[in-house]
């Protein structure tokens, strides 16, 4: 870019000159391609501790680099390290998004910078954000007094839920050391952090029981539920989860929500990942009961395939997720007036926020809902497939995949498992075609495969078979 010549440039230092933006436009079209070209072959993961080292030797300065400067130093030291999420050879954690046309949509949103924070502002963007959550309540089987936020991620959107609960119980901090929260060790460990972040470190957490597929015991619920109840606590608020992010498990939402109405619980449901497989009609009934939960959590950046950024907490009864967050200042009286649609800073702890709505409107509009069904079942089918196939192949396998997360290990005739396991998941880093985190269950390490890439189809599923077998083989001949 150019240096500042004082004279002629005052007025519109922070504008690219039109030969700059063509410049510049013509850079990020040729690396967009680019980088879409080479993902087929491309590695899922690249350990390379140095990686972003480069980064020191382009100090920030008064005078610009050069545009391809910025690029190269981008280009080396961000995308060719670590796990790349683009891949679809990437099966660890959860993976997920990362659609072009999220992208887009972002930029559109950046560049016009719209204020969906509240309605005075934007009447049309709130609308917009308003009716991406509508349309995800309705998926969960809401009703019209239904609403939401939509977030940065499952983290905040958990701690959001958890705050609506405690304030909705009318709990206080006198009461928080007797206030017991009901989970099993499966539920995301963001759990207990967001229950520390909203100060009720001092609360009680019950593990309860599961059965054999990692899902809540519903009568080890209820015995301890009265135990506690005996003891004079004050149980307040029931997770159940909707594809755990250890097995994918689903607990028995149905039989949780009565529970948790006999006993006057809130009842929050963790579907960060699992959420939007409620898109898949044949695999729906696993979800039946979260119509009746308090409050729902899902990633659009998981299982919507959206960038990293996207959270949204669903609360059954709107009103209560407004009671915790709405607030109002003396310079935000205008914003008071015309309150025909929702402003969302009333439903959030933000209040000026990335124009988050955006980038999922204009997905769903330009590719239309069918895409993103089909892809879910795809995925579905591609775990059960090498559910099967794993086992084939000589490995043992963890419970069916409810979703589309699954266990498996190498059971070595002779020797320790755990250790021939945490061989061959070095092994499997090391080389990089495919990339697999693992677990620990029960003092067992499985390595853990998630399917959930948008670009993890057939051929990847088959390749990820072959590979793993062949890094076995050379792990038994040592
Ligand atoms: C990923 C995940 C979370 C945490 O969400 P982030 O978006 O990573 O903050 C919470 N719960 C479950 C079940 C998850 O899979």
């Amino acid at each position: 870019m150019h240096s500042i010549n004082p004279e002629k440039d005052l007025i519109d230092l922070l504008t690219l000159k039109p030969d700059e933006r063509g410049q510049l436009i013509q850079t990020v079209t040729d690396y967009y391609l680019q980088f879409l070209d080479r993902l087929p072959e491309g590695k899922a993961y690249l350990g390379d501790e140095d990686a972003g080292k480069g980064l020191a030797s382009m100090p920030f300065k008064e005078d610009p680099y050069q545009i391809h400067q910025v690029f190269d130093v981008f280009h080396q030291s961000v995308t060719e390290n670590g796990i790349n999420p683009a891949s679809g050879k990437h099966f660890g954690y959860v993976p997920g998004g990362g659609i072009e046309t999220a992208a887009w949509g972002d930029f559109l949103g950046a560049l016009t910078n719209r204020y969906s924070g509240v309605n005075f502002a934007n009447p049309g963007a709130v609308r917009m954000e308003n009716q991406v959550i509508s349309w995800m309540c309705n998926m969960v089987g809401y009703g019209e007094r239904s609403h939401g936020s939509l977030l940065s991620g499952g983290s905040i959107a958990n701690l959001t839920g958890i705050i609506v609960a405690r304030d909705y119980k009318k709990l206080k901090a006198r009461d928080f050391d007797r206030a017991v929260i009901y989970l099993t060790a499966e539920t995301h460990h963001c759990v207990q952090k967001a229950l520390r972040l909203a100060g009720m470190a001092e609360s009680m957490i019950r593990y309860v029981a599961m059965d054999e597929k990692f899902s809540m015991k519903p009568d080890a619920l209820e015995q301890t539920i009265e135990q506690d109840l005996a003891l004079g606590l004050i149980p307040f608020l029931l997770i159940g989860s909707a594809g755990t992010t250890n097995t994918g498990a689903i607990d028995p939402l149905e039989r949780l929500a009565e529970i948790a109405s006999q006993f006057n619980l809130w009842f929050h449901v963790d579907a960060a990942y699992g959420g939007f497989f409620l898109l898949v009609e044949e695999i729906k009934n696993q979800f039946r009961g979260i119509e009746k939960a308090d409050s729902v959590v899902m990633d659009p950046h998981k299982s919507l395939f959206m960038p990293y950024g996207s959270g949204v907490i669903l609360v059954r009864e709107g009103e209560h997720l407004f009671k915790s967050n709405h607030y109002t200042a003396a310079y935000l009286q205008d914003v008071m007036e015309g309150q025909d649609e929702r402003s969302p800073a009333d439903y959030s702890p933000e209040l000026t926020r990335h124009f988050r709505g955006m980038r999922i409107w204009f997905s769903l509009h330009i590719l239309g809902i069918s895409p993103f069904r089909e892809a879910l079942r795809e995925k579905i089918k591609l775990s059960q497939y090498f559910y099967h196939e794993i086992q084939k192949a000589g490995f043992e396998a963890g419970p069916f995949p409810a979703l589309s997360i699954l266990l498996f290990r190498y059971v070595p005739s002779t020797g320790n498992a755990n250790e021939a396991n945490t061989r061959l998941l070095s092994m499997i880093h090391e080389d990089g075609q495919i990339f697999v985190s693992s677990t620990t269950v029960d003092g067992i390490l499985w390595i853990r495969m998630a399917i959930l890439v948008f670009r993890a189809h057939q051929k990847e599923v088959d390749f990820a078979i072959k590979h793993l077998e062949m890094l076995k083989n050379k792990l038994i001949i040592g």
